[in-house]
């Protein structure tokens, strides 16, 4: 018995001083890179950017509410704005009012990049509780707010100004450099960023890499770490819609079938929102947890490093963080539609539900459908797909020139940051640039923490001058890193 109990204790020794040689050798991977000196940036950039603010560019769910006015005044506000940009870079429109301009490089036969950013804004749903008009272009107190200030003027407008600035240095890209700027992201991205890629894809391009919004740099919300962690988008995605119909006899209310349509629906909708699909630790989570598990203090370390030991903690940690947390590592399951009946003594025939997926890397729309059926395994619940179906996006590599050059840029520019990889759990129009380069980067550069983060899509969007002045910073500091290598 002593001999059995002291193997026990061997064996346990063993096994603490496995995990703890794995947590103390879990050494940081982060670059290090001295800052660069701020360039200054003009006055006149912080107008320009309020100036374009004030072109209500709304995409409509609706395209009977499209204002095309608007897009035009958009028009002449790049024409007008950027006289450098307007007589050196090639310029062709898609749809009227997406944008791709082309600045020639020196060495033609480096991959060229792509930098994209969208026009058009959400539309204001409560403009009561704004606390300034969300198209007056305002600053105030070192705060540009509006609609489109994060999603995504700044960045398309920041980029913009880079050039400019560059231009009128005399200076020229190595690479070829084109700047993508789709009308109709927030629906879908068909008219802009679709159109342009079939267009760079039937002329030949493969690109080096292409840097769109998806991620920023966040402040304190990452549990366990304290500096500012920039996460670079490796992947997004993807999102598919299943309907779910019964058809059952219906009736007068006052004899009913021990079941009826809403029941069956109902029964059918829960069993599939309580059996959500399994967590996995994606490629991208797991590029992020390499990255940030070393930054982290001893125990979160502990468990990242001895990730096949504590995966289960780990996941459950992501999980009952809701939200967010929840949606990074695992597909997630969402009923947005629930319909039945026309009178409150009538008991219909028909009920239907529709249930949004947002699908993990790893996993496809056929996976969830198969899912639904099995969970549900009722013959009287019929399902189908509905409507717009993406699958999620092929996972970008880390060990390129491009995440490099992004990465490195971030860091000059933004002292101190941590950055890592991530997977984006909502869509951006880069999804559309497959063919164009298996490089698909997803960031932009300005600060989110717990404040402003209900502003994106919401109420009182801003960004502080501050921020849109280091955008202008970094996408120039971008074009100036992307060299040949
Ligand atoms: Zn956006």
């Amino acid at each position: 018995m002593k001999k059995f109990l002291k193997a026990i204790l061997v064996l346990l020794l063993i096994f603490v001083a496995y995990i703890l040689f794995k947590t103390f050798t879990f050494s940081s991977k982060q670059l290090e890179v001295q800052p660069v000196a701020k360039v200054s940036i003009p006055e006149t950039s912080i107008l320009r950017l309020t100036e374009a603010l004030k072109i209500k560019t709304i995409s409509h769910e609706d395209p009977a509410n499209f204002d095309s006015t608007a897009f035009e005044a958009f028009n002449e506000f790049l024409k007008n704005s950027y006289p450098l940009i307007d007589s050196v870079l090639e310029h062709k429109t898609f749809n009227k009012y997406s944008h791709l301009f082309s600045w020639r490089g020196k060495d033609l036969t480096l991959k060229p990049i792509v930098l994209m950013g969208h026009i058009d804004v959400v539309p204001i749903a409560s403009p009561e509780k704004w606390s300034v008009d969300p198209f007056g272009g305002i600053v105030k107190d070192g705060v540009i707010l509006g609609r489109g200030t994060i999603d995504d003027k700044f960045s398309v407008i920041g980029i913009l100004e880079a050039v400019e600035m560059l231009i009128s240095e005399g200076a020229q890209p190595e690479r070829t450099i084109y700047l993508a700027f789709g009308h109709d992201e927030e629906v879908g991205g068909e008219k802009g960023a679709v159109a342009i890629a079939k267009f760079l894809e039937h002329e030949g391009i493969q690109a080096e890499y292409v840097l769109d919004e998806g991620y920023a740099i966040t402040q304190k919300l990452v549990p366990g770490v304290d500096p500012d962690v920039a996460f670079i988008g490796v992947a997004e995605k993807g999102s598919t819609t299943i309907e779910l119909t019964v058809d059952m006899e219906g009736g007068h209310s006052s004899r009913p079938d021990p079941e009826t349509a809403i029941d069956v629906l109902a029964k059918a909708v829960v069993k599939v929102k309580s059996n959500p699909s399994k967590g996995t630790v994606s490629e991208p989570m797991q590029g992020f947890i390499n990255q940030i598990g070393p930054e982290m203090g001893f125990v979160n370390k502990m468990a990242f490093a001895n990730l096949s030991i504590f995966k289960p903690l780990v996941l459950s940690t992501y999980e009952s963080a809701g939200g967010a947390g929840n949606a990074l590592i695992r597909t997630t399951t969402a009923p947005t539609i629930f319909n039945a009946g026309i009178k409150e003594n009538i008991i219909p025939t028909q009920a239907r539900a529709l249930i949004n997926f947002r699908i993990i890397p790893g996993e496809t729309s056929e996976d969830v459908l198969n899912h639904v059926n099995q969970t549900v395994d009722d013959s009287r619940v019929k399902t189908r797909f509905f409507g717009f179906n993406s699958e999620p996006s092929p996972v970008s590599p880390v060990e390129t020139s491009g995440y490099n050059t992004i990465n490195k840029s971030i860091k000059e520019i933004f002292d101190g940051v941590l950055t890592a990889p991530n997977l984006v759990i909502a869509a951006t129009d880069s999804r559309h640039f497959g063919a164009i380069s298996t490089n698909i980067y997803r960031f932009v550069p300005y600060h989110i923490n717990s404040e402003n983060i209900s502003t994106f899509h919401g109420i009182d969007e801003r960004i502080s001058v501050e921020d849109y002045e280091n955008a202008i910073r970094f996408y120039r500091q971008l074009i100036l890193n992307s060299k040949g290598q």
